[in-house]
């Protein structure tokens, strides 16, 4: 078998006990890239040179006897919204093409601190904006299940590729879901932590108050490690919080889920669920009841309202984080036609650069913060979100970590919402209410659905600052499900499989 079938965890231990070198799995893993990226679409940029240098830095200071972490040697794919000296960033954006940033995002130099080789820079819709990649200047990433549908948005570069072994592990970035619902789809882990817990400094900024940077991972373990990497407090980000949440590498050793209390929320079951999805959620909380957990219900009412909030909140800090693309200080400058005015350059620019969706979301929170509409819209919709806040605190009074399915159905077909904006947006059902309430949510595979034979991912939820309880229901479940399953999660399109 290849290094590139390997989880993050494997390929560490065998990197320290010397039995591989960090240029032999990144050479692997490239050469796995350069075979499956022009099918896929999942890195923007690849960085070839960049990666094996890094690699090979790291293998001697290995072999000079220095101290180095738990990941270090293991290569990772970074989303294009991350900022990296030197190597082209573009948020999926055609209004930056080209753009080197002069700074690395805080993940990003914890990453190199972590001397882990970076393979490149992954796909993503247009600034985050979306949930199945579609809305990228430079063309969706497919699905490595299946080639006609979408990996997810908007982080279906980073799912499709750890799908896919392009990677073992990846960062993602979730403001609605962007982290998990491509994990959903793809059969990957993904994890949102809670807000504040990883620094956005460098973070392409799209709703600031909901962003939150992730890992996307095979297991639950790479993600915690991951997560551990990458997370802590940052005086660079006046939002990221002051303390340190414990190790999530420790919670993910976790066997036992004897006692805990799992909520299902009844807003997110049922009506408007795949049947396919319902069955293998409801087969993986038989199989943690069936370890000692203990299943209640809980209501959320609020939930029915958190679609309308989020697309007015979003939309919103979108329209004003947004304004800084001027065509003055970051990529594209457009002429207008006749006599320039800085205002005509920047509304040709802003015209060409930017795609459909964004233009949309523009328009609609710039509406929204208009004064005549300020209360009735961007006001109402912080209302909801505080009764979010307080549904989901009153639910985890009966409940250690809550669930429901990741997404109400299977990856769907590209092109297939397209062109309907608003079911596209329906899509996030699930995801949304974490954001909304800054608290952390993690995806995880549960199997695939009979239908349609493609994967099916549960969603857990837990309490602000707790998110070591996703890492240790997540590792029982998991454990639970590579039993029943064996390898059959990972059967992806047979033709680009490594054996
Ligand atoms: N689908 C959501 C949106 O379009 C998710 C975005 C995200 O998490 N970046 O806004």
């Amino acid at each position: 078998m290849s290094f590139v079938n390997k989880s993050a965890s494997e390929l560490s231990a065998m990197l320290a006990s010397k039995e591989i070198s960090s240029v032999e799995i990144t050479q692997a893993q490239l050469d796995n890239i350069d075979r499956l990226n022009p099918k896929i679409n999942s890195y923007l940029t690849v960085t070839h040179e960049i990666a094996l240098a890094q690699a090979k830095e790291v293998d001697e200071l290995r072999a000079k006897g220095e101290k180095l972490s738990a990941l270090a040697g293991v290569p990772i794919a970074v989303k294009d919204n991350l900022t990296t000296i030197g190597i082209e960033t573009t948020a999926g954006s055609k209004i930056l093409k080209g753009w080197i940033p002069p700074y690395n995002a805080t993940v990003v130099q914890k990453i190199l601190a972590n001397r882990m080789p970076i393979l490149g820079k992954t796909n993503m819709d247009e600034f985050a904006m979306g949930s199945s990649t579609e809305n990228s200047a430079y063309g969706p990433s497919l699905n490595p299940w299946d080639l006609k549908r979408t990996p997810g948005g908007s982080g279906g570069g980073s799912s499709s590729a750890v799908a896919s072994m392009q990677a073992a592990i990846a960062i993602g970035s979730d403001t609605g879901g962007s982290i998990r619902f491509p994990a959903a789809v793809t059969g990957t882990v993904g994890v949102k932590p809670t807000y504040g817990a990883v620094s956005r400094y460098g973070l392409i900024a799209l709703g600031s108050s909901l962003d939150q940077i992730g890992p996307v991972a095979r297991n639950v373990m790479d993600a915690a490690m991951l997560q551990d990497a990458i997370s802590g407090p940052d005086a660079m980000d006046a939002t990221s919080l002051p303390e340190s949440l414990g190790s999530m590498t420790e919670a993910a050793k976790n066997d036992s889920v004897k006692g805990l209390k799992i909520g299902i929320i009844k807003e997110l079951t049922g009506e408007g669920f795949q049947a396919g999805v319902s069955e293998r959620f409801q087969e993986a909380l038989d199989l943690l009841v069936a370890s000692g957990a203990e299943i209640v219900e809980v209501s959320c009412p609020s939930f029915q309202y958190a679609i309308a909030a989020y697309y007015l909140i979003q939309p919103a800090e979108a329209s004003s984080n947004l304004a800084r693309f001027d065509s003055v200080r970051f990529g594209l400058r457009v002429m207008p036609e006749g006599a320039a005015t800085v205002e005509k350059v920047m509304a040709a620019t802003r015209e060409e650069g930017f795609g459909p969706e964004v233009k949309r979301r523009i328009i609609l929170g710039t509406y929204a913060l208009s004064s005549g509409y300020y209360d009735a819209y961007y006001g109402s919709a912080q209302k909801v979100r505080t009764l979010i806040q307080a549904d989901l605190a009153k639910a985890f009074e009966k409940a250690n970590v809550l669930v429901s399915p990741t997404a109400p159905t299977t990856a769907f077909l590209l092109g297939e919402k397209q062109e309907d904006p608003l079911a596209m947006y329906l899509n996030d059902i699930a995801t949304i209410p974490a954001n909304l309430a800054g608290v952390p949510g993690m995806s995880l595979p549960v199997g695939l659905a009979k239908e349609d034979n493609l994967p099916v991912g549960a969603q857990f939820l837990a309490p602000a600052r707790e998110d070591a309880r996703l890492y240790k229901v997540g590792a029982v479940l998991e454990k639970l499900l590579e039993n029943k399953w064996s390898k059959k999660m990972m059967d992806f399109a047979p033709e680009l499989r490594v054996n």
